[in-house]
């Protein structure tokens, strides 16, 4: 299966040595939206999908707060849309949103394909659509959630898959593409793994942010330890869940392992393509 590498939202909060863990304090970081465009024999899915044309053309319903920390860019040339249009395949073909969760930086691309099944967990959506709380309120916005009828959703179980629990997103048609339930940052969290051409792909999603998190000796900057508390829906199970992919990180170097809006392994990936 060939898969492309995209940055779908680049943000570029202040503190950047605090956030990219080098650099200048006073420095403007950058941090990406890692998505995955899958081409598959019957069409094309979409692993994650950053921020969306609407978010671009409305980005006050991101919420105010959000835009002043996160600092989006707002590239025209960024959303998985305008992405697939410049790899020259006609959007109408992807046909599949797997996503690791409906945070606000993940689901933009939702109201950009409404032809697309959304594959996500079953209590993501629930989450999602409830928003019981202010907390969910700012983190999942109304206007990108998909309408439950276009859901595909997911329990727990199902394979096994490098020692984690993982289930066919896609069904056994697609038997290398699983969605492994990563809760914790949110209450229907997963990850993503995909056999690509050149080996396994494991996309963590936000279980963590930066790529010292799943090293030897785990560390993390400062900002973003404190940004990773804080949007924490159930800290003891975001602590067991970041073990346990730093433990297949670290058990399985011919996976690549990465999260959602780490910009070193982002550059990584796309250079070992551009490399091949
Ligand atoms: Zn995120």
């Amino acid at each position: 299966m060939r898969v492309h590498h995209l940055n779908t939202g680049t943000m570029c909060p202040h503190g950047q040595r605090f956030v990219n863990g080098a650099g200048s304090p006073f420095r403007r970081a950058r941090l990406i939206c890692h998505s995955l465009l899958l081409e598959l024999p019957d069409g094309l899915a979409l692993v994650d999908g950053g921020l969306g044309t609407g978010d671009l053309a409305d980005p006050a319903r991101l919420g105010r707060s959000w835009v002043w920390q996160a600092k989006p860019r707002l590239d025209p040339a960024e959303p998985a849309l305008a992405q697939v249009r410049a790899l020259g395949f006609d959007p109408r073909d992807v046909r599949h949103l797997i996503l690791t969760h409906l945070d606000l930086d993940h689901a933009g691309c939702v109201p950009d394909f409404p032809w697309a099944t959304v594959h996500v967990h079953a209590r993501e959506l629930a989450a999602a659509h409830a928003r019981p709380t202010a907390r969910e309120r700012w983190r999942y916005v109304a206007a990108q959630l998909p309408d439950p009828a276009r859901c595909h959703t997911y329990a727990d179980g199902g394979d096994t898959w490098r020692g984690l629990d993982g289930v066919r997103a896609l069904g056994d048609l697609h038997p290398d593409v699983l969605l492994v339930p990563l809760p914790g940052h949110t209450a229907g969290h997963c990850g993503v793994a995909v056999r690509s051409d050149h080996g396994w792909l494991f996309h963590a999603g936000d279980s963590f942010f930066f790529h010292g998190q799943i090293a030897p000796t785990p560390h993390a900057p400062l900002a973003l330890r404190y940004f990773q508390r804080r949007a924490d829906t159930d800290r003891p199970a975001r602590r067991a869940n970041q073990d346990r992919v730093r433990a297949l990180a670290l058990a399985h170097p011919d996976v690549r392992v990465f999260s959602g809006h780490d910009p070193v392994a982002f550059d990584a990936a796309v250079a070992a393509a551009a490399a091949r």
